[in-house]
C-alpha cells in the first residue's frame, strides 16, 4: 500500500480550511495545511471581522447624535480618528491570526507557509517541497471581481477599504450587494459623503422585495446617495485634485470621489493552484465542481467554501468542512442543508433574514400568507432619529409553517439567529403566536403579528 506524509493536506488557511484541519487532527489524523498569507482568510483579515468592527465604529456617530434626547450633553464635538481605528483593528486582527496559528499548532496540524500547488491526485508542492497526502482539501476562498472598464486601475476593492489612506471624504461605491451596502453604510456613518451606484432598480438582488425597498429608504435617510439603474462606465484621475477621481456613468453624468470602491461580486480563487495538472474540473461559473460530498472530479481531492461557490458565507464554509472531516475521519453522518440559512447584512440599520422571500415562497409553496409590521422602535421615541424598523413573516398556507422571516432594524442579525432555529425545526405560525413575547423589544413583534397582509 502506498504511504503518504499526511492523511489530509489542506490548501488554504481561511475559515473552511482551518476548521477542517483542526477537526481532522483532533480525530488523530496526520494533517498539514498550507497558507501563503495571514491565517484566517478573507473573513478574519479583510471581511466579516474588520467589517463588523468598522460597523460598530460607524454606529457611534448615530449614538452621539441620539444621546441628547436621553439627557446627555456632550461638551465637545465628537472627533473621529481614522488612524486610531485602523491601528486598533490591525492589533485585533493580528491577535486573531495568532489564535488561529495556536489552534492549529495545539491540535497537531503541521503549518506549511507558502503557496501550494497541486501536482497530482495526492501531491502538493509548496516552495519546491513536495508533500503527499491520502486526501487533499482545497479551501482557497474567493477574491473580488471587478468588471473591465476604462480606469479600472484607479478603483479599489473591499480588500483595500480597511486601510485607506487618507480617509475618503467622498466615497463612490459601485454595486448593490452585501459588500457594497455594508461599506456604503459604514463610511456614511464614519463621515464620508457616500454615493452608491447600482445597475438595477433595487438593491440586494435575491432579498425580499419589501426588505430591499425598506433598507434603501433607511440608508437614504441616513445620508447615502443611492442612485439606482446606474452604471459606472469609466474612472479617470482628475488632474485638478490630488486624490480626486471622476467617474463617468453610462448615461453620461459624472460623479467626483476620492475613493471608488467596486463591490461587484467575488470569484473563486482557482488560479495558480495546479488544478488542471491534477485533473480537477471547474463548473460553468469557474468554481471547483464538487458533488454532494464536496468531492471534486478527482476522488482524493475535496473542495469547500467560496472556491466551490455554493453559498458565500463563512458559517457555510465551516459547516461544509465539518461534513468532509466527518466523512473522511468520523462516522460519515453529517449532512449540510442549504435551506433556511440565516444571514445578516450589516447596513445601518441591519438586515437579518432566514428562509424564503415572498416571491420565492410563492413560487415554491403556492399559497402563502404574509404578515408585516413597520414601526418606530422605543429607543427612537426619545432619540430624535427617524429610523424605522421593518419585520415580515412569510407563511406556507398549507402547512402553516413559517418559511420566511425578515427584519430591517437594530441588531437584526442577533434577533434572526434565534428564530432560525425555530424555522429549521419547522415552527408554524400557530407556534409563533403561542410564544410569549419579551417586552419591550422589537423582536416580540415576530410573535405578535396577527393581521395578514391583504393577499
Ligand atoms: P453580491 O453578489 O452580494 O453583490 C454583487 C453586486 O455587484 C450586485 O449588486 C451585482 O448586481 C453587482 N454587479 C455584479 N457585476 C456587476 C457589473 N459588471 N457592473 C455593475 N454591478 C455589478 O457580492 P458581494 O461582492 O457584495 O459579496 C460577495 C458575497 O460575500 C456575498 O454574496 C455574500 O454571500 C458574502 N458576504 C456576506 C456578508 C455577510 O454575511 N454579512 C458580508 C459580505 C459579503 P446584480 O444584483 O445586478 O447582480
Amino acid at each position: 500500500m502506498r504511504t503518504f506524509d499526511f492523511d489530509l493536506f489542506v490548501i488554504g488557511g481561511g475559515s473552511g480550511g482551518v476548521r477542517a484541519a483542526r477537526m481532522a487532527a483532533q480525530t488523530g489524523a496526520r494533517v498539514g495545511l498550507a497558507e501563503a498569507a495571514d491565517l484566517g482568510g478573507t473573513c478574519v483579515n479583510v471581511g466579516c471581522i474588520p467589517k463588523k468592527l468598522y460597523s460598530y465604529a460607524a454606529g457611534y456617530a448615530e449614538s452621539f447624535e441620539e444621546a441628547a434626547g436621553f439627557g446627555w450633553k456632550l461638551h465637545k464635538e465628537p472627533h473621529f480618528d481614522w488612524a486610531h481605528l485602523k491601528s486598533q483593528r490591525a492589533r485585533e486582527i493580528t491577535r486573531l491570526n495568532g489564535i488561529y496559528a495556536s489552534l492549529l499548532k495545539n491540535s497537531g496540524v503541521v503549518l506549511v507557509t507558502g503557496w501550494a500547488q497541486l501536482v497530482d491526485a495526492h501531491t502538493v508542492e509548496v516552495d519546491g517541497k513536495r508533500h503527499t497526502a491520502e486526501h487533499l482539501l482545497v479551501a482557497t476562498g474567493g477574491t473580488p471581481y471587478v468588471p473591465d472598464i476604462p480606469g479600472r486601475e484607479h478603483i479599489v476593492t473591499s480588500d483595500a477599504m480597511f486601510d485607506l489612506d487618507p480617509f475618503p471624504r467622498r466615497l463612490l461605491v459601485v454595486g448593490g450587494g452585501y459588500i457594497a451596502c455594508e461599506f456604503a453604510s459604514i463610511f456614511n456613518g464614519l463621515g464620508s459623503q457616500v454615493t452608491q451606484l447600482h445597475r438595477r432598480a433595487h438593491l440586494l438582488t435575491g432579498f425580499d422585495d419589501d426588505v430591499r425597498q425598506f433598507v434603501a429608504g433607511e440608508m437614504g435617510k441616513a445620508g447615502v446617495d443611492i442612485r439606482l439603474n446606474s452604471e459606472a462606465a469609466s474612472v479617470a484621475r482628475n488632474p485638478h485634485g490630488k486624490h480626486a477621481l471622476t467617474v463617468t456613468l453610462a448615461r453620461g453624468q459624472q460623479v467626483e470621489a476620492d475613493t471608488v470602491l467596486f463591490a461587484t461580486g467575488r470569484v473563486p480563487n482557482t488560479q495558480g493552484l495546479g488544478l488542471e495538472a491534477a485533473g480537477v474540473k471547474l463548473d460553468d461559473k469557474g468554481a471547483i465542481a464538487v458533488d454532494a460530498h464536496y468531492r471534486t472530479s478527482v476522488p482524493s481531492i475535496y473542495a469547500v467554501g467560496d472556491v466551490s461557490t455554493r453559498v458565500q458565507l463563512t458559517p457555510v464554509a465551516l459547516a461544509e468542512a465539518m461534513v468532509v472531516v466527518d466523512a473522511l475521519f468520523g462516522k460519515g453522518k453529517r449532512r449540510m442543508d442549504y435551506e433556511f440559512i440565516p444571514t445578516a447584512v450589516f447596513t445601518h440599520p441591519n438586515i437579518g433574514t432566514c428562509g424564503y422571500s415572498e416571491i420565492d415562497a410563492r413560487a415554491k409553496f403556492g399559497e402563502i400568507t404574509v404578515f408585516s409590521s413597520e414601526f418606530k422602535s422605543l429607543r427612537h421615541t426619545l432619540s430624535g432619529s427617524t429610523e424605522r424598523t421593518f419585520m415580515k413573516l412569510v407563511v406556507d398556507k398549507k402547512s402553516d409553517r413559517v418559511v420566511g422571516l425578515h427584519m430591517v432594524g437594530a441588531d437584526a442579525g442577533e434577533v434572526v439567529q434565534g428564530f432560525a432555529v425555530a424555522m429549521r425545526a419547522g415552527a408554524t405560525k400557530a407556534l409563533f403566536d403561542s410564544t410569549i413575547g419579551i417586552h419591550p423589544t422589537a423582536a416580540e413583534e415576530f410573535v405578535t403579528m396577527r393581521e395578514p397582509m391583504p393577499g
